[in-house]
């Protein structure tokens, strides 16, 4: 049987190939007017600087955009995507080649004749076997596994693009199969899908096989068309978002965006935060556009898991639909919620527990395989709400103490060194400007005031003592860093904080900042405009350590089975995992257990919180208490961490959970100097 390519066929006497012209600019057009609606919100949102450091950007695409490092953290579903990616990627040159044979201008023929032809033709048809069965894999698991994080998905168009998807790969498979039965001779390789489609074929008339052999042609024209613009509509966006949302991804972790990236001072701006959706930088719009709604972030996010109001990938999905709802693909934009009668996005659309109920932990960021940010939106939502007084009373309290007395608890500035007095007779130097230090000991407000910190303050002063490090403290002319005080939106005091402390440290010499705090310890080392070096106790004591100059000599007491618990500013934030690790296997006869949520996995105790200052009433539990949970399944007695807040929440959730016998909580300095000499 001789081949017709359908473009040669007359359709209603036109030819095919004018027909798939039609479909081509119909197609391409409508595609190019749904993007440009999409990228009116993406142009007059607030600037983001995204375009420096190529090199490491590239790198990045190249790592979890094309190779997807982050898809298997969750196996089965990562397989299942890297399956389907793969084949789209294979599958592309594939799509060129059918729409161009059909339009009359087969620009691929020439590379498809040499040696390539046949090695593609293989690889095409391995992939698209491999897409089907990803495909049938993922319907199945969806409809059977279904898996909670799902929950709140667009489901229906989840199973409807892997059915297109699915249509298309046996489309082309019954097109090329089809075409092997009218002219064995046309197949060029080994093509395992196109022979599938032979054999069930095999049985059927001439007619039946040459009128499958146009029709599955067009048919697979048609959906990839249709597909193509259906992409934009949905959560699928992300097929096409995706690759640039990696590309222009945070290139570091710690850092809070400035209140308006091309406004250096903010007694310049009108105002400060995200009040409406333009207010969002163009990054964070893009973000919304590529939400795969595949739920890792709610799944990891303790905020969800406790109960609270906030679900990250119910905010995005609420925040894209609200772009589509602005920019509607027919009809005007709308106007902003303040000249119309229509929910404001703040308060409403995103309501005040939502926004307060994040702990800016970082675990959904860490999580989302294309680099979803959550932080800076919320922490800008933050802004507005302070700027405007819609903040929880109770944090008006906090923050006039923190402005008049440089401290959450209104304690006056002089007694801020008055802890030293419980660490023994240990000389501690109060530096002054123009002295020399080698390590500026940073105790911040809970080391300096809090019974618990002061604790943790005083052990600090003990193993400096040991290892003989020269080292002093600011007392009164230390202000708070401002860490909790900018992540709860108050930017302006925080940029008082900020400026008093650089002015007393940049009068100081000293080689490094040493922090107990994971809190003070990122701010800053990432807010901070200073060049200094800044570290935590836990990398500082580990160096020290290495060069010898600690010594943890005298063996722990007990049988106790300790669970190291990484706190998010330490860990997630800033990648000190193995600090802490390494003073721990140091010391002797420490039995230590790895609780299963570790490391970027570590579950939030609720510390980087303003929980402190705010209760959440919908909290079914609080995040502490899930977390001693886990350190008891984890079959620990005692909880280390290396953060005074992590300290205070364990310290109570383990009291109000009755768990005094079983369980205790142990800052990481303690268990070194208990195991110092002399
Ligand atoms: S930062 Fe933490 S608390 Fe906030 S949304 Fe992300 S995972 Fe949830
Ligand atoms: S934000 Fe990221 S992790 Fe969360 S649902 Fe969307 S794509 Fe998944």
């Amino acid at each position: 049987m001789s081949i017709n390519h359908p473009a040669h066929a007359l359709y209603l006497g036109v030819p095919g190939w004018v027909v798939a012209w039609i479909i081509l600019i119909a197609g391409v057009s409508v595609f190019a007017y749904i993007l440009y609606k999409r990228s009116i919100l993406i142009r007059r949102a607030a600037p983001d600087p995204r375009f420096s450091q190529i090199g490491k950007r590239v790198a990045g695409l190249l790592l979890y955009g094309i190779i997807q490092k982050r898809q298997p953290r969750y196996l089965w579903a990562g397989v299942i995507h890297l399956m389907i990616f793969w084949g789209f990627v294979v599958l592309g040159l594939r799509s060129i080649d059918l729409v161009t044979q059909g339009l009359g201008i087969p620009v691929l023929n020439p590379l498809m004749e040499t040696g390539f032809g046949p090695f593609y033709n293989t690889l095409k048809d391995f992939f698209e076997l491999i897409v089907l069965s990803a495909c049938i894999w993922g319907i199945l698991r969806r409809a059977m596994v279904r898996p909670e994080r799902y929950g709140g998905s667009h489901h229906w168009e989840a199973y409807l693009v892997l059915g297109l998807i699915s249509f298309l790969m046996i489309t082309d498979m019954v097109y090329e199969g089809t075409g092997l039965l009218m002219n064995p001779s046309s197949g060029k390789g080994w093509l395992p899908a196109s022979q599938l489609a032979t054999v069930v074929l095999s049985g059927s008339s001439p007619q039946t096989i040459s009128g499958l052999y146009g029709t599955s042609y067009w048919l697979h024209i048609l959906t990839f068309f249709f597909f193509l613009n259906f992409l934009p509509l949905g959560k699928h966006f992300h097929i096409i978002t995706a690759l640039p949302n990696v590309f222009f991804k945070r290139l570091s972790t710690g850092k809070i965006k400035p209140a308006r990236w091309d406004v250096a001072d903010i007694d310049d701006l009108d105002s400060l935060g995200v009040e409406k959706i333009e207010d969002f930088t163009w990054k964070h719009i893009l973000d919304f556009y590529t939400c795969t709604e595949c739920g890792r972030c709610s799944d990891n996010c303790p905020a969800d898991a406790t109960g609270r109001p906030l679900s990250p990938k119910l905010l995005t999905m609420k925040l894209r639909d609200y772009c589509f709802d602005r920019v509607p693909l027919f009809g005007k934009i709308q106007a902003q919620d303040a000249e119309q009668d229509r929910p404001a996005l703040v308060g409403d659309i995103v309501s005040y527990d939502e926004i307060w109920s994040c702990t800016t932990c970082g675990a959904c960021e860490a999580e989302c395989p294309v680099f979803i940010e959550y932080i800076d939106k919320i922490i800008d939502m933050r802004r507005h709400l302070v700027e405007t007084s819609q903040n929880p009373n109770t944090f008006n309290q906090v923050l006039m103490h923190v402005e008049k007395t440089g401290n959450p608890f209104g304690k006056p500035a002089a007694k801020r060194a008055e802890w030293v007095r419980d660490c023994g007779d240990i000389p501690v130097k109060r530096l002054n400007q123009g002295d020399t230090v080698d390590v500026l000991f940073f105790v911040d407000g809970y080391g300096s005031y809090d019974p618990a910190g002061q604790s943790i303050a005083c052990d600090m002063v003990r193993a400096f003592n040991a290892a003989g490090v020269d080292f002093g403290i600011l007392g009164p002319l230390e202000k708070d860093s401002g860490h909790q005080v900018r992540r709860m939106g108050e930017e302006g005091l925080f940029q008082l904080l900020m400026e008093e402390n650089m002015e007393v440290l940049n009068e100081i010499r000293f080689n490094r900042i040493v922090t107990t705090d994971p809190h003070a310890f990122n701010t800053l080392k990432n807010d901070y405009p200073g060049a200094f070096e800044v570290m935590h106790y836990t990398q500082f004591f580990a160096s020290l350590l290495e060069e010898g100059k600690l010594k943890p000599s005298k063996a722990l007491e007990g049988k106790d089975i300790y669970t190291y618990h990484d706190p998010c500013y330490l860990g997630r934030h800033n990648g000190v995992y193995e600090a802490p690790r390494r003073l721990l296997q140091a010391i002797p006869g420490l039995n230590l257990v790895e609780m299963k949520r570790s490391r970027d996995r570590s579950f939030c105790c609720g510390g980087g919180d303003v929980i402190l200052w705010h209760e959440i009433e919908q909290e079914e539990m609080r995040m502490a208490a899930k977390r001693v949970e886990m350190a008891r399944e984890a079959g620990a007695d005692a909880i280390v961490t290396a953060c005074p807040f992590c300290y205070i929440h364990f310290e109570d959730a383990i009291k109000t959970g009755g768990w005094e016998d079983t369980m205790r909580v142990v800052d990481l300095m303690r268990l070194v100097v208990s195991t110092l000499e002399g």
